[in-house]
């Protein structure tokens, strides 16, 4: 059967982000942890570039994307948009499934749209290094990866458990120039005082921030830079959804269906915002649907509250659904899932009914990536394997109901680097780690009480 790709010039990158903020009027702002009062530029640019400051706290709803961005970008972009012909055949689906596919980018997902546009804003301001956290590693050697086009030093603070788990990927951010340490880490006081409560801390999302905001807070030559959750990293990734648009177009079609991966919720964010844009001024109604891990269900176990963002309590307070920021998820492959929050536009979209969240467990996931990798040929990135999974169940859906929708998912990466854990569910060694209420109550029990409320 016939490979179906529907590919724009250069010239069809988009020229702007689409800021879903400016369509969500009740989104709740951003609070700073010491006053309780809404978070301005002045309170973030001692840790990111006025420019990302403000387009973290803006309603405008379109923001142009600079010609240095855009330039770079046409080394990948506009990312193909697949259909997925034989997938559809080998379940025998009425539905016609599309995939928007990140993997061709130079680290391998999607986050080099925001790891870009990041280090450029940072260099602008005349900063020398930036400092990250990062869980499997996609993020990290993403900015390791724009931070070698930008000539600035990246410190990277990768998830012990994943450190030890992706050596490669650790490899990479070392090739691109990076320095790249297990964390917690001794180098910080927020990692020493985890380690000094538990020597075998397996390491979280939520700590490794907490590690690279220190070193940005006491270092005016260093910035933090966020891989996730953060309003601007969602911003940058809109280009997903306007290209998805475009392409769509070209095949004559409109998904009722739109599926992501959500970890921190970005490449779900970046891909879905354009249809619910298109959906808010009028257009056609799409399902939005987040694919998140049963051991780390932020959207549908979650509480909405005001929260931080690391695990120490060194951001900002965000509104969002948290499974605490204390909660250390158990150590699953798609390491780019295990956040204990979520990017407050998805939680606020969530709670308008803009979108809904279906939790799925480990092996089923890397059940759809096989299926996935021997119809399609691509492996994809344990992380992505999520939306593959709720994009096969809901095609399946559609086969028993006898009807014909389109499909949309986010093929958010590719899993050159997981092949490891592809080995280990092919061995039969991987186990499902379900959901631990009892540690998220713990975890519930320590939400920060904003002052002033
Ligand atoms: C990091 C990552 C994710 C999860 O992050 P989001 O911010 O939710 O997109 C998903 N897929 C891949 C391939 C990743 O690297």
């Amino acid at each position: 059967m016939d490979t179906i790709k529907y590919q724009l010039t250069d010239d069809q990158i988009p020229t702007s982000w689409y800021n879903l903020a400016a369509d969500l009027p009740q989104l709740a702002p951003i609070l700073h942890p010491g006053t309780g009062q809404p978070a301005t530029v002045a309170d973030l640019v001692g840790i990111m570039p006025k420019e990302l400051a403000e387009q973290e706290l803006s309603t405008e709803r379109e923001i142009e994307i600079p010609a240095a961005v855009r330039q770079i970008y046409a080394q990948w972009r506009p990312s193909p948009l697949f259909r997925a012909r034989r997938l559809e055949q080998a379940l025998g689906t009425p539905a016609r499934i599309y995939y928007k596919y990140e993997g061709g980018s130079p680290a391998g997902s999607h986050k080099p749209n925001t790891g870009i546009a990041q280090a450029f804003y940072n260099k602008e301001a005349g900063i020398r290094r930036l400092a990250t956290e990062t869980g499997a590693g996609q993020w990290g050697s993403s900015l390791s990866l724009a931070g070698a086009f930008f000539g600035l030093e990246v410190k990277v603070f990768m998830v012990k458990v994943s450190y030890h788990q992706k050596p490669y990927r650790r490899a990479l951010m070392h090739t691109y120039g990076a320095t790249c340490v297990a964390s917690p880490s001794t180098e910080t006081e927020a990692g020493r005082a985890i380690l000094a409560a538990d020597p075998d801390c397996p390491g979280s999302l939520g700590i490794a921030t907490s590690e690279a905001i220190e070193l940005a807070m006491n270092d005016p030559f260093t910035n933090y830079a966020g891989g996730s959750v953060l309003n601007h990293v969602a911003l940058h990734q809109t280009v997903l959804g306007q290209e998805a648009l475009l392409q769509l177009d070209l095949a004559e079609d409109y998904p009722d269906i739109v599926i992501g991966a959500a970890g921190g919720g970005s490449n779900l964010a970046g891909l879905a915002f354009p249809f619910l844009g298109e959906q808010l001024r009028g257009g056609r109604r799409v399902r939005v649907i987040a694919a998140e891990p049963e051991a780390c269900p932020s959207l549908t176990k979650g509480r909405i509250a005001y929260d931080f963002g690391d695990t120490t309590g060194l951001t900002p307070l965000l509104k969002m659904h948290t499974l605490g920021h204390s909660f250390i998820p158990p150590a699953i492959h798609a390491g780019g899932l295990r956040y204990h929050g979520i990017a407050p536009l998805v939680s606020q979209a969530l709670q308008d009914g803009l979108l809904e969240a279906r939790a799925v467990p480990q092996t089923r996931c890397f059940e759809a990536g096989l299926t996935f990798a021997r119809t399609e040929g691509i492996v994809p990135a344990p992380e992505s394997t999520h939306a593959i999974r709720v994009a096969i169940d809901e095609a399946l859906r559609l086969k028993e109901e006898g009807r014909s929708e389109a499909i949309l998912f986010g093929l958010s990466g590719h899993g050159h680097f997981d092949l490891g854990a592809y080995e280990r569910y092919l061995a039969g060694e991987l186990v499902d780690e379900g959901f631990d209420q009892e540690r998220v109550e713990r975890a519930l029990a320590e939400l920060p009480t904003p002052a002033g409320s």
